[in-house]
């Protein structure tokens, strides 16, 4: 597999550490909000990386934090006068609601920061003992920037270039405007925490990465993710902190997915032109967004639109139906073993699934697995209607294939909105109007159809028999 690698500027092969598994770090949410669908961009997208790796056979280790302790935490509780852990936890709790919804699975460990803070104490106290940091006089610690003599790799800008960008304001007490903090003193009722170094105080947002990274993958990980917008200086200094203070390459790929914007410039909580997650699945479903999400490359940017969306429901609603086509048939076919036709037609459907994955194996091109996906089920959809006596063993592998393809993607899965609350009543009804049709009586076989289509119904005489489906 090749993935487009921020390090070296190109699509590099995978080759894990270790063979046959796979490290994954990804920055995850600061809990004090529902969150967005320019957020939800990273977590689809990272999760999917992961489960792909999953299908190839990787054992993958994937860890994605939440940080809940900052300042944006911090102002959300004293607006309303709670602690800063009752809302990490109600975000954190509202983050996996939305995260289930859009099919993005649990990562292997979500750690906190709060609940990381031994080594993350330990990775500032490190970079103390080296002298890659110091305490400045008000408790903050800071990272020394100029005694990281690769530091800008990741951004690909010399030092000279971001200190020149750099200022230092007045009252600021850091040696260098590139300085950063990773640990910052305790202000009065703050949440803070004791150090061997004596500041109390509450980690930066930085350090947390670093540190929970090396907790759960070990020194050296293989892949790490998150939006382009964190690449500086986010991680640049993540790679910092990392390998003054391992000794050792932080992460072998850096793999980082482009904006989600809305009329063309990016989607974020502080330029306030957002939808949450869970405003925009009311109007079109979760899996929508997630489809819409699957629609394009992750690293080209991706325009929110009502249109856009209702395009991918569309879409959606296409594979869906071809799904459930093929599993209607798939009851009521004979015949365990395939014609010679269809043990042919199998081999052509088969090459889709190269097809897959070869636009996935090219830096996970989701855009191009989707069409392979489309082109599958139009061969698969085109040979049923010409074949009605398709065997079910064709049907069932052809099925097989398409469930195969479209689980990878984790779309097209579901099952529940098919057990229709009044599907005794539909098919009851059903039955009588085959009965009625059999005995002539179509005024009563039209009164059923109606009957059928007031309640919601559409059915669609085959010569399999018929087939219902809510409108
Ligand atoms: P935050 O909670 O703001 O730290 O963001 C969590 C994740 O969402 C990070 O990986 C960000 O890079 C990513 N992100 C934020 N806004 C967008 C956006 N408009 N498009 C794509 N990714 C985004
Ligand atoms: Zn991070």
């Amino acid at each position: 597999m090749k993935l487009f690698n921020t390090l070296t500027r190109q699509k590099d092969e995978f080759v894990p550490l270790k063979a046959g598994e796979v490290k994954m770090y990804s920055c995850g949410p600061t809990v004090y909000n529902y969150f967005h669908i320019g957020n939800a961009r990273p977590f689809i997208m990272f999760d999917l990386l992961r489960r792909y790796f999953e299908y190839r056979g990787y054992k993958v280790t994937f860890v994605q934090n939440f940080t809940d302790i900052d300042d944006k935490v911090i102002n959300k509780a004293n607006e309303e006068g709670v602690d800063f852990n009752t809302i990490a936890e109600r975000y954190i709790k509202e983050y996996y609601v939305d995260a289930e919804g859009l099919g993005v699975g649990k990562a292997t460990f979500h750690p906190r920061a709060t609940e990381t803070m031994d080594a993350i104490i330990d990775i500032v106290q490190r970079l103390l003992d080296k002298g890659h940091a110091y305490i400045a006089e008000n408790g903050d610690v800071y990272f020394r920037t100029k005694s990281d003599p690769s530091y800008g790799k990741l951004c690909h800008q010399p030092m000279e270039e971001l200190q020149a960008g750099a200022r230092i304001s007045v009252g600021e007490v850091k040696e260098d405007p590139m300085d950063f903090a990773i640990w910052k003193a305790a202000k009065p009722n703050e949440p803070a925490w004791d150090t061997p170094w004596g500041s109390r105080g509450r980690p930066g947002w930085h350090i947390e990465c670093s540190a929970m990274a090396c907790k759960y993958l070990g020194e050296t990980i293989d892949i790490h993710s998150g939006g382009l917008d964190l690449i500086f200086p986010h991680h640049e200094n993540e790679i910092a902190q990392s390998e003054c203070a391992n000794g050792c390459t932080f992460a072998n790929y850096w793999v980082h997915n482009g904006f989600l914007t809305i009329d063309n410039e990016k989607m974020s909580k502080s330029k306030g032109n957002f939808f949450m997650v869970r405003d925009a699945a009311k109007e079109f479903g979760y899996e929508t967004i997630r489809m819409f999400m699957l629609s394009a490359h992750y690293r080209s940017p991706l325009n929110y639109s009502a249109e856009s969306l209702e395009m991918n429901k569309a879409s959606l609603a296409r594979l869906y139906e071809s799904r459930n086509n093929m599993e209607f048939r798939i009851e009521k076919a004979t015949g365990d073993t395939m014609t010679a036709e269809e043990t042919e037609k199998m081999t052509q459907l088969e090459t889709y699934k190269q097809k897959f994955i070869d636009a996935m194996d090219d830096d996970m091109n989701t855009a191009d697995a989707l069409s392979a996906i489309f082109e599958l089920v139009r061969e698969i959809n085109g040979y049923m209607s010409k074949h009605d006596d398709a065997t079910k063993a064709f049907l069932t592998k052809a099925h097989g294939l398409f469930m195969e393809l479209t689980g990878v993607l984790n779309i097209v899965q579901k099952h529940d909105d098919e057990v229709d609350p009044e599907a005794e009543k539909i098919e009851a009804l059903i039955a009588e109007r085959t009965a009625a049709k059999k005995a002539k009586d179509f005024a009563r076989a039209d009164q059923i159809r109606d009957e059928l289509a007031q309640m919601g119904i559409t059915i669609k005489d085959t010569r399999q028999g018929v087939q219902w489906s809510r409108a």
